[in-house]
């Protein structure tokens, strides 16, 4: 398992301010179209579980992208703070957003096959396919058994 530690971040007009618990170290990076189209790029983030605290909460926007998920971002600045996953309550925080990044390392790339062509990152990271993603993370049907 990876190192965690608390972390602090903010969005840039100061407006929303965090802190995480246990935040892990390591980055991924996600693919997807949605990702892309919401961040303008590639989204790097970490998941920091649900032990999430804001300051400022009123100034979170939420925008339900997916049955299963919702994208936190500041009203005022406009910057990404989050995608949340929201059967778990689990928070997977907007990298860009942390005031310390100095432990942070790249591990994780996922969605690999929505990548488009235009860029390439050569961190030596694991890879995971839209598909491997869903087989792995996606919450079982609740008709589903329990293994
Ligand atoms: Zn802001
Ligand atoms: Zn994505």
């Amino acid at each position: 398992m990876s190192d965690t530690s608390e972390k602090t971040g903010a969005c840039l007009c100061g407006a929303v301010r965090f802190t995480v618990r246990d935040a892990k170290h390591e980055i991924g990076v996600c693919h997807c179209s949605m990702c892309r189209r919401w961040s303008g790029g590639p989204l790097f983030a970490i998941d920091c579980g649900t032990n999430v605290s804001f300051e400022g909460a009123e100034n979170i926007s939420r925008y339900h992208s997916s049955e299963w998920g919702e994208r936190g971002f500041c009203k005022h600045c406009g910057s990404n703070l989050f995608y949340r996953l929201v059967q778990s309550g689990q928070y997977v925080m907007a990298v860009g957003a942390f005031h310390d990044q100095a432990d942070f390392k790249l591990t994780d790339q996922i969605f690999v096959d929505d990548k488009p062509g235009y860029y390439e990152f050569a961190n030596q990271t694991r890879m995971m396919t839209g598909a491997e993603v869903f087989a792995q993370f996606a919450p079982k049907p609740p008709e589903g058994e329990r293994d």
